[in-house]
């Protein structure tokens, strides 16, 4: 299984920063340790091109994004720094998305041990979001491959607002996102299905809910691939998660999610999404689980 990853690409954070940056280090060292991967799985991604970027994104946006001419007030909603290196990342990340796609067109698995920023919009990013890394990717199989209809399923438990956005009127791309309904964004766009939770849902009422939307996206989208985005804050222990899904739960939820797809005979590129546990090792172990259940999987893939 193909395994993309950018923490290679450093991105210096003020210390006291709350994003946990130091995750995707982590992740690719215990997913090397476990040897249960080649060398050769672990790829790093060429960047996403300007083409590619701006049939999602608008051209002032990437450009201002390049040169550093974002408004601070721009910066702020992005929460994170501008640097040279942050532009660097962003192209990088949403290139690892691509690569993930492009490497299981007809069939199976693959990772990027990042992504997943569906907080990004056409002109502006939001929340930890530059570019929106599944939209560009959505985008490159259609320009590129035979793929027509993707679906998006968003397992992160805030709302893929910016992705709802970008595809609202694109019969093509279908948004799924399953979230806390008391969550940052607090204004909901508006995605092709939304599943709204309410804080303290607990793993049977969570899955139930997956479940139903899973296999309604599944039939109203005629998807010849799927995106999904394999969020670690549903997370009970997570900051700023509010449900109370346990580690065990979101294992089962990557099981279904994958069993469905392999199923119905769907390739799929998986992300990583968000994850604030106040231990980093706990969103660690979730991430790696998914991993770990993606490799069980796509070997299942005939
Ligand atoms: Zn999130």
């Amino acid at each position: 299984m193909k395994i993309f990853y950018t923490d290679s690409f450093a991105m210096a954070l003020p210390q006291d920063h709350r994003f946990p940056i130091n995750k995707y280090a982590l992740l690719r060292k215990r997913l090397t340790r476990s040897s249960r991967f080649a060398p050769q799985d672990f790829c790093t991604p060429r960047a996403a091109t300007t083409a590619e970027i701006t049939r999602v994104h608008t051209p002032d946006y990437l450009r201002r994004v390049q040169t550093g001419g974002l408004t601070a007030q721009e910066v702020r909603r992005i929460g994170l720094p501008w640097s040279p290196e942050l532009v660097e990342r962003s192209r990088r990340s949403a290139g690892a998305t691509i690569e993930a796609c492009f490497a299981v067109l007809d069939k199976g698995v693959a990772v990027h041990l990042g992504g997943g920023t569906h907080h990004a919009f056409s002109n502006q990013g939001q929340g930890y979001c530059v570019f929106n890394d599944s939209a560009i990717a959505a985008r490159c199989l259609q320009a590129e491959t035979r793929i027509r209809r993707v679906l998006i399923l968003d397992c992160d438990v805030h709302q893929g607002n910016g992705t709802a956005v970008i595809f609202q009127n694109d019969p093509t791309i279908f948004t799924f996102s399953i979230h806390g309904r008391n969550n940052f964004p607090y204004h909901k766009e508006k995605s092709d299905l939304d599943v709204a939770l309410e804080d303290g849902t607990g793993d049977a009422v969570y899955l139930d809910a997956l479940q139903t939307g899973l296999i309604e996206s599944l039939r109203r989208s005629g998807a010849e691939f799927v995106i999904y985005l394999a969020g670690a804050d549903p997370y009970s222990g997570d900051r700023i998660g509010r449900l109370n899904v346990s580690k065990e739960g979101l294992a089962a939820r990557d099981r279904m999610v994958l069993d469905r797809c392999r199923r119905a005979r769907l390739p799929v590129a998986i992300t990583m999404a968000g994850g604030y546990a106040p231990n980093i090792e706990d969103t660690v172990d979730i991430h790696f689980r998914t991993v770990l259940i993606a490799s069980q999987i796509q070997k299942l893939y005939i």
